[in-house]
């Protein structure tokens, strides 16, 4: 009994739990898209990148920069073009594979640096030139024809910044305005370099053999008269700092041996000067804000050495957050104290690690989920645990007063035929001449009071041994009708005594299986408590059903005190006795019930009680029929 009744206060807390573990999942997936939730996850990506820096490669791009320096020489804005002009001459006998220059060319400029550029133009073997998006998105800031005209393609220089914390972080690799589309300068100048197309597909791009996984965004691509779209977003995967060269003008006009650097070089052209307020970001990489044309060439190195981020799959997240907390709630189902703080401690470094080794693999996993997902479910297991042995240990200690208190009724009941039966013996050998019917009389009553005394003994053991699973049950076939009747007759005596009738209808003629005496036990607790918790001139009702199936039920019906929902939930446990039933002045020891749930469910029955206090009660047990 004592397994049972763990069971089935255990059977909810496992249920509640069970749907607990998945809450928390939900939770941490929900939180984590909330704008709130997708910056840390920005922070944990990050984070990793810095933790996790690629290895050092060779570059195929460098930076020609205009520097401080450069505009300190050549002047601030008016001299970029000049500038740029020398540069492009001084590198040019270098022969770089690509020129990209990240300078809008869109004005006509002063005539002179103009004209001076657009002659350096024309000596530079592929060219690209950039354009910017118009500040409402509606068209292109374009480079000027007499430019235009020496570039091989014109490639866009858009930063797609983050919308929470404004760090350039991806790269729109297509942008679409003024039904115009251009490819991200860097790309441009990948496939200038390798005088290769750009395949697409809604998943990729693919150009000279390089798959570059980058889905359409949104359906812009499809409807060309969106004026904005950030589509085909690239991760850049940043190099490490001082990776990519990069040469100033001005120093290569001190040191015009310095355009051999630039040989067979994707060349990126712009100005990195730090009072160039207008081009330059924040990026995970650095501290401080990184010109445009350091992006571009850092972008062009992602695409070069095949270095895309891509991101986990939903399910593949899902799945896992899944399972943290699963494993999160067996933890604390199984595993006692210490070995489940050591678990809980393996869970957190587990919902920890896996991004980080994604993120080895050039997978994005987002943080957060996993990290919520664990947290909650660790706290959520914990918790339930710290409840549920609490209640134990509250249920033991109300337990064990049950058994005190049964303990001294008992031996106060055991009380009575002990001296009845030493009161009886003693007068027996005291007097010796004892009329002949006396004597029977005492030894009579000796004989009847020691047989209750073993009852009672008997039945306390029973319940232990039933607990223990020690009891052996007969296996023998018994009608029920004949079963009810001879417990019938046996209750009559304290029915009679309360007037109570007891009424028997429709007894099924089925046989069953099992102990008989252990079950005609079973239907005679019934039958006494509903006489004994039934106030006088009421009825007892006993009667049958039919369930079709393989089974019979047997109904014994009262009208007597009842008892509330909560004092239902807890009548099988042993010692359990309702308020209403201590006051009724009814001896009892809260024990017949465990035993009959016990014998019922060990015959593979069921019992069920409906009751209402002061109405009164019916238990129904519902049998399995002989075959
Ligand atoms: P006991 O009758 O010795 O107290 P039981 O285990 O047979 O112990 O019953 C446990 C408790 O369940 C009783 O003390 C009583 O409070 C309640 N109970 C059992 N049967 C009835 C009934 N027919 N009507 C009302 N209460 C009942």
């Amino acid at each position: 009994m004592r397994l049972n009744v763990r069971w089935r206060s255990g059977n909810s807390a496992y249920l509640i739990l069970a749907l607990l573990m998945p809450a928390c999942a939900a939770i941490g997936l929900v939180l984590a898209w909330t704008s709130l939730g997708l910056e840390f996850d920005n922070y944990a990506y990050d984070f990793l990148f810095r933790s996790e820096p690629a290895a050092p490669w060779q570059p195929s791009s460098i930076i020609l920069a205009i520097d401080e320096r450069t505009l300190a020489k050549y002047g601030f804005p008016a001299g970029i073009r000049s500038a740029l002009a020398d540069g492009l001459n001084r590198i040019q006998a270098a022969r770089p594979a690509v020129v990209a220059v990240d300078t809008i060319l869109s004005d006509p400029g002063d005539e002179g640096p103009s004209a001076k550029l657009e002659e350096a133009f024309a000596h530079t073997h592929n060219l690209v030139l950039s354009a910017d998006l118009l500040p409402d998105g509606s068209g292109w800031e374009e480079p000027i024809p007499r430019f235009r005209k020496y570039a091989v393609e014109v490639g866009q220089v858009h930063a797609a910044l983050d919308t929470y914390d404004a760090i350039s972080r991806e790269l729109p690799l297509e942008k679409i305005a003024g039904r115009r589309r251009l490819w991200a300068l860097s790309l441009a100048a990948y496939r200038t370099a390798h005088g290769a197309e750009i395949m697409e597909s809604p998943d990729d791009l693919t150009v000279a053999s390089v798959r570059i996984p980058s889905s359409i965004r949104d359906e812009a691509h499809q409807r060309h008269d969106r004026l904005l779209g950030d589509e085909r977003l690239m991760r850049i995967r940043f190099a490490p700092k001082g990776l990519i060269p990069s040469i100033s003008v001005a120093e290569l006009d001190r040191d015009p041996a310095l355009a051999a650097k630039f040989a067979g070089k994707v060349v990126f052209a712009g100005v990195t000067a730090q009072n160039t307020v207008r081009d330059r970001w924040m990026t995970p990489a650095s501290s401080i804000a990184m010109a445009g044309v350091e992006i571009h060439a850092n972008a062009f190195e992602t695409i070069a050495r095949h270095m895309f981020l891509v991101d986990a799959s939903p399910v593949a997240v899902l799945a896992f957050c899944l399972a943290l907390v699963s494993g999160a709630g067996l933890i604390y189902v199984f595993l006692p104290g210490r070995a489940a703080n050591v678990a809980a401690l393996l869970l957190v470094g587990a919902s920890q690690a896996v991004p980080a080794v994604a993120f080895a693999r050039s997978v994005v996993w987002p943080w957060l989920p996993g990290t919520l997902s664990a947290g909650l479910a660790l706290a959520t297991a914990a918790s339930w645990r710290h409840l549920l042995v609490r209640r134990a240990l509250v249920r033991a200690g109300e337990e064990k007063n049950r058994y005190q208190h049964a303990m001294q009724f008992v031996t106060h009941e055991m009380r009575t035929p002990l001296t009845a039966i030493q009161g009886s013996s003693e007068m027996i050998s005291r007097y010796g001449a004892m009329p002949e019917a006396k004597r029977k009389q005492m030894a009579e009553l000796i004989n009847s009071e020691s047989k209750r005394l073993a009852r009672m003994i008997e039945t306390f053991l029973s319940v232990e041994r039933l607990s223990a699973g020690e009891m052996e049950m007969k296996q023998e076939r018994f009608p029920l009708a004949a079963l009810v009747e001879r417990c019938t007759e046996r209750a009559r005596p304290f029915a009679d005594r309360k007037q109570i009738e007891i009424e028997i209808s429709a007894l099924p003629p089925d046989d069953l299986t099992g102990d008989r005496e252990l079950m005609e036990y079973a239907v005679y607790n019934l039958l006494t408590n509903a006489v004994k918790y039934s106030p006088s001139n009421t009825r007892v009702k006993v009667f049958g059903e039919d369930d079709r199936g393989d089974r019979v039920r047997l109904s014994i019906e009262d009208q007597g005190i009842g008892m509330d929902k909560k004092e239902v939930s807890r009548i099988f446990e042993k010692f359990y006795r309702t308020k209403r039933a201590e006051q009724s002045g009814e001896a009892g020891t809260g024990i017949g019930l465990s035993i009959v749930e016990q014998i019922v469910t060990q015959h593979g029955g069921a019992i069920h009680v409906e009751s209402e206090p002061g109405k009164g009660s019916r238990f129904t047990l519902v049998l399995k029929r002989a075959l």
